[in-house]
């Protein structure tokens, strides 16, 4: 466990959601951006190990999922279009085509998701994160 953001410094916090947010989808932490936010696949860590933020009040619940859906529906829909107009294809192979291009979207987006989910709550405050805001810590 490395300490190089222990005590927390104002200067590794994000300047921006958007910035937070960016760091959720690679799945760092998102107040140092450097320790991982996850300890599985879809499992956040207790705590950041870098900076120890405590990541246990994160609810993403079923937002990620959520996302996963809208970004994979938008992803296929044109692509399925594509496959009714130019090519004749029956139910099944229209189905052996799409199904696993589904699961493929949907496995590549989910853990994005919920980084960027956790990212957002903890930039808000939101379920008992402490909101740190850069700018609101240097001048108070
Ligand atoms: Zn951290």
């Amino acid at each position: 466990m490395s300490n190089s953001h222990f005590p927390p410094s104002t200067e590794s916090l994000p300047h921006s959601f958007r910035s937070a947010v960016a760091r959720g989808l690679r799945g760092r932490c998102p107040r140092c951006g450097d320790g991982g936010l996850f300890r599985k696949w879809l499992k956040p860590r207790d705590a950041c190990p870098s900076c120890a933020l405590d990541l246990r009040p994160q609810r993403a619940d079923d937002f990620p999922a959520y996302i996963a859906i809208f970004v994979t529906g938008h992803l296929l829909a044109p692509v399925i279009i594509m496959l009714a107009g130019d090519f004749a294809l029956t139910t099944m192979q229209m189905a052996l085509v799409v199904f696993p291009l589904a699961l493929l979207s949907l496995f590549a987006t989910l853990q994005p998701a919920k980084g960027a989910v956790i990212a957002a709550q903890w930039w808000n405050g939101m379920h008992g994160f402490r909101r740190e805001r850069a700018d609101e810590i240097a001048s108070p």
